[in-house]
């Protein structure tokens, strides 16, 4: 493997796999600029840190018996050329594998979609490209992201929807609308994520950020029409 972009490590975590104990590695670099980031500085695609690639692997292979799973997350994982050289040798220890993407590189997504146990995808806004754009920074991927929607529904593999309610940029329309177009499309587990105001958002009142679970109509809908739905605060 030539190069892997490593911006962090966490060792261990109940919260990014389902039900699984796991550690979670950050890869630099993503195309977005998503208003509601908290990860900005994993956003520059950066320099190469495959020694701290290495030092990872040595720390799995002393955690086999203690995780389930490794989870690559981001930035944009897909952004790596070398992801699924990466997959491998995590899998070849033993752990599942779990991805967290926006579906930025569909043919990127393909390749590892055979190496990966479950998928954590995120719906940024109604799947229009003037509100994906708004969402995502100013550059359209939306043709991206439903080609990598399409990938992950025609294969078996295990994954999730889920967005971020940032109320600068949804309603509860948009939550509906979002919701609407994945059921139709088939898919099965959905959630919604609390938006955290970033630290240079000072004005995000907490209620803003609390209205989307405020409304029994908009929850009711969601959990009778997904085999799975939740919030997550
Ligand atoms: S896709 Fe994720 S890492 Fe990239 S800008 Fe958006 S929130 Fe940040």
């Amino acid at each position: 493997m030539n190069t892997i972009n490593v911006g962090g490590v966490e060792q261990f975590s109940l919260v990014d796999y389902p039900d699984k104990i796991a550690a979670t590695i950050f890869m630099q670099g993503c195309p977005w600029r998503c208003p509601f980031c908290h990860n900005a500085s994993l956003q520059p695609a950066g320099i190469d840190t495959h020694f701290l690639w290495d030092k990872f692997l040595a720390f799995l292979s002393t955690r086999k018996k203690l995780l389930d799973a490794v989870v690559f997350s981001g930035g944009e994982p897909l952004m790596q050329d070398e992801l699924s050289a990466a997959i491998t040798e995590v899998k070849s220890l033993g752990f599942k594998i779990g991805l967290h993407t926006g579906g930025y590189r569909p043919k990127m997504l393909e390749k590892v979609i055979p190496l990966v146990d479950w998928v954590g995808f995120d719906i940024k806004a109604p799947l229009e490209e003037e509100r994906y754009k708004q969402a995502t920074g100013g550059i359209n991927h939306l043709p991206h992201v439903i080609e990598s929607l399409n990938l992950l529904l025609d294969s078996n593999i295990h994954f999730e929807c889920r967005t971020t309610c940032d109320p600068r940029i949804l309603d509860l329309p948009d939550i509906l609308q979002i919701g609407k177009y994945l059921q139709n499309k088939g898919v099965k587990e959905y959630y919604l994520q609390k938006y955290r105001p970033i630290p240079t958002d000072t004005t995000t009142e907490d209620a803003d950020c609390e209205k989307f679970f405020d409304s029994p109509e908009l929850l009711s809908w969601l959990k009778s029409n997904f085999i799975k739905f939740d919030v997550r605060k």
